[in-house]
């Protein structure tokens, strides 16, 4: 029901009760198809500040998911390039999809494991991490990419948090750890309902 089809058509309201777009990152989930794998509207909206994008910059979105992060990149500005790299076909297929209904089709999307296939992509000046984290893909960005490449990493598991941290030592940047909860039923009454908290990495190669 959200088939905009044009790109040109996506910002504008239609008057009566059809959606609209909003302007700003940080969309409603629902705009993205997923299979549960999704980084969250609250967690995108802070993921895409911290990712910056700059008038003509290409990202690398590695894990791409559902395609969110690099498709709200390419909503930020018609000049923006992306790259989303992900190892599943039917994700990947999403991705294609998504973006080509929300008119980011000039979304290139890679199917393959990072970072084994990033040796053949145009080199980026921001890279997301949301899925995929390892040290050898962490050493591989460190040695092929320029000085002032943007990196951004968010970890779940205790496990990628802790390669998080150990790179934070070694590195620097900002490490931001992000909690929350909403608001939901229990019996008749409400409570906090927590989700795992994120511990996103930030920093400038
Ligand atoms: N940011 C995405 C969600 C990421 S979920 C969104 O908003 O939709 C993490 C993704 O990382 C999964 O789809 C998984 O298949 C992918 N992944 C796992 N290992 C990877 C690797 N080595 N390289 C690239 N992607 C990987």
């Amino acid at each position: 029901d959200r088939d905009f089809g044009h790109p040109v058509c996506v910002a504008i309201h239609v008057a009566g009760d059809g959606a609209s777009l909003p302007l700003a990152s940080g969309r409603d989930d629902t705009w993205f198809d997923h299979d549960g794998q999704i980084t969250k509207r609250p967690i995108r909206a802070l993921t895409l500040s911290a990712l910056a994008p700059r008038a003509g910059q290409h990202l690398w979105d590695i894990g791409g998911g559902s395609g969110s992060v690099a498709i709200e990149w390419l909503m930020s500005d018609p000049s923006l390039r992306a790259t989303s790299i992900e190892p599943r076909p039917d994700r990947a297929d999403r991705i294609a999809a998504n973006a080509a209904r929300l008119g980011m089709d000039r979304l290139h999307v890679v199917t393959g494991h990072a970072p084994a296939v990033l040796r053949d992509l145009d080199r980026p000046d921001a890279v997301f991490i949301g899925g995929g984290l390892s040290d050898p893909l962490l050493d591989w960005l460190g040695t092929h990419l320029p000085p002032g490449t943007r990196i951004v990493a968010n970890a779940v598991t205790l496990e990628s948090e802790a390669m998080l941290t150990q790179t934070h030592i070694r590195l620097g940047g900002d490490l931001l750890r992000i909690e929350m909860a909403v608001a939901t039923p229990i019996g008749s009454r409400r409570g906090w309902k927590a989700s795992y908290p994120i511990t996103q990495w930030s920093h400038v190669l």
